[in-house]
Order: structure tokens, then sequence, then C-alpha cells
């Protein structure tokens, strides 16, 4: 098992496979989208189930393909076939925005996907069109309805933005009653490839769960999973269940387990953090997994004890890339 210097197991890996994205959603990417990379500085598939081994033997068990939008990458459901085969992976989970995934539900299935977040702002087409910046909801919708066909576990993420989507978010709660799906509400992060929206963020989880409140009293708290990101509720009569995630006040890194591979190999311990270790180039140039090993046993030792800790080795440059850069 693996655990960092806080004391922290880590057991989960979040793996960019691309920073390419076919929507351009206000919260993540600028309308005129981003730098993307250049195909030789992505992982190859090659490279990711190396290093996805290397993971697995010391102690990885879960692995999460994020992007940029995974479907975007040539050939994504063979990455996801060989990763599934890695000894030690156990699990296995996908975030998408469902533009291109409807036609591959059977095969995130025999896969062994396990659960999807499906990232839905609102149910309201216009405004969708308005978030993501292209008028893609009638897919993305198909694809949330296979899933469910097909018995996945699916969690939507919703951010949460003042003056975008608000009038969104008691719609998107009561979605749960008729649909056995979670709604996690997530604050507003700067990381949209562009810096701050706004001088203070209004809509932080507490305010989100006031506003929810106030139409639905009868909100239960569940007991959440160890190192869950989001605080759990349901709500009597409902099939699925809420959530909210407090990525900007992050209130959750004590029990954080996670870690973050961008799309070109670089290691994040943290999300705040601004790439702590190189990996691919370790992997170019060491026919041996040993130097990597070495290196991602160093960088686990030295893991910041919070987010706001990882934001302060970023010398006052500020959190400002995409997510789809990071990996969300
Ligand atoms: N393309 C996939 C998708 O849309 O789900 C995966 C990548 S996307 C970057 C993953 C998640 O990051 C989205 O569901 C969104 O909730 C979250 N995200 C992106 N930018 C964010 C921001 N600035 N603040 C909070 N969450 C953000």
């Amino acid at each position: 098992m693996l655990f960092d210097n806080h004391g922290r197991k880590i057991d989960y890996v979040r793996l960019a496979v691309t920073d390419r994205c076919n929507l351009r959603c206000f919260y993540c990417m600028p309308e005129q989208g981003i730098n993307y990379l250049p195909k030789k500085d992505l992982l190859t598939f090659e490279e990711i189930e190396r290093l996805i081994t290397l993971l697995a033997s010391m102690g990885i068990s879960k692995v999460r393909f994020t992007g940029g939008e995974p479907f975007v990458r040539k050939d994504f459901m063979d990455l996801v076939f060989r990763i599934g085969k890695i000894e030690g992976v156990r699990e296995m989970h996908l975030t998408t925005n469902g533009v291109l995934t409807a036609p591959y539900v059977q095969d995130l299935k025999a896969a062994g996907i396990q659960s999807i977040n499906l990232s839905v702002d609102t149910l309201d087409r216009e405004r969708f069109k308005m978030i993501t910046r292209r008028d893609e909801f009638d897919h993305v919708m198909k694809t949330m309805d296979s899933l469910l066909e097909h018995d996945f576990k699916v969690k939507i993420n919703a951010v949460v933005m003042e003056d975008k989507n608000i009038e969104d978010i008691l719609p998107l709660v009561e979605y749960t009653k008729s649909h056995p799906v979670s709604v996690r509400f997530i604050e507003e992060m700067p990381f949209n490839g562009e810096g701050s929206h706004y001088p203070k963020l209004t809509w932080t989880y507490k305010k989100i769960l006031e506003h929810i409140l106030t139409a639905y009293p009868n909100l239960r708290k569940l007991q959440d999973e160890p190192s869950s990101t989001s605080y759990n509720y349901t709500i009597e009569g409902h099939q699925g269940n809420i959530g909210v995630i407090a990525a900007f006040s992050r209130t959750f890194c004590g029990t954080c387990n996670r870690i973050r591979i961008t799309a070109q190999g670089t290691l994040k311990t943290c999300l705040y953090d601004r790439g702590v270790l190189n990996i691919r180039d370790l992997l170019r140039s060491n026919p041996s997994d040993l130097p990597l090993r070495h290196a991602l046993l160093d960088a686990f030792r030295q893991r910041p004890k919070n987010g706001f800790e990882a934001e302060l080795t970023r010398a006052g440059a500020g959190v400002s890339e995409s997510m789809s850069t990071i990996g969300g």
C-alpha cells in the first residue's frame, strides 16, 4: 500500500488521456480554446500501459479516465480494454461530457468500467448551448439514457456558476426523483484557462446547500465514503441522490487518496500544485522502471498537506490553467 507524508493512503489515479475537448465550457476553457499539445507530447498508449502497470504494482487500484474529452482521442476504447487487463487494477471509472459516448456504452460495460461521471450543468437546451458554446445537448442526453438503460452507476457533474445556471440547481435536484443518478454540484474553480471569473466565490458549497434546502427541507445526510469529495444527501421518494463538492473551499484534502497524470505525463499530487514530476521524460529515457518508481515515491513523500499549501508553491502565479489540460 502507498501512503503519503501525511499518512494518507494513495490508491486512485485520474488519468487525462488528452487535453483536447469538443466543448468550450465557460468554467473550463476560453471560447477560442487553449493551445493544445502536439501529439508527440502526449503519453502514448504503450507509455500509459507501462505507467499504470507500475502504479498498480505500487498500490494504485483505481483508475479514472478523463481529459479533455476522452472520446476525442483516437481509439480511446482500445486503451480502456488494455488498462482493464492490468493486474492490480480493480476499478475503472470514466468522466465524459457524453457528446460522443453513446455508441460506446456497451463497450464500456464489456471493458469493465464501473461508473460514469457525466458533465451536465443544466437540463435546459438553450442554457446548455450558452454554457458549453456548442449545441450538443441531445447527444449528451442520449448518452445519459443509454447509460441508465445499461445499468451504469451515473453521477452528474454540475458546476455551479453565478449568473449562468443558478436556475438549474433545483431542476437538477428534481431530476433525481425519476432518475437513479447522483447529481453533484461543484463549486466553480478558476481552472478555466483565463483566470478567476470573480473577485470572490459566492456560490460556495454552503450556499448551494442552503439554496436546495429552501425547496427540499427534508434533505437527509448520507454517510459519505471515506475518501469522498462530496457531501451527500438523499431526499425521500427520490430514486437518486445529490451531493455538493467543495472544490474551491477544499474541505476534503485531509482524506485525499488521489493523484493525477496530465495528458503530457506530468504528475500532480494535488489538483492545486503546478505539476511535480515529468513522468513522460523518465519513461522515455529509462528502459527500466526503477528510476521512475523512486521518483514517484519521492513525490508522494513531499505531498502538500492541502490545496492551499499546494497553491502556495505557485509562487503567486495563481490558478488559471484549464481543467482540460490538468485532467478534470
Ligand atoms: N470532458 C470530460 C467532461 O466534460 O466530463 C472530462 C474532463 S472535464 C475537465 C471533467 C470535469 O471537470 C467536469 O465535469 C467539470 O465538472 C470539471 N471542471 C472543469 N473545469 C472546472 C472548474 N473551473 N471548476 C470546477 N469544475 C470544473
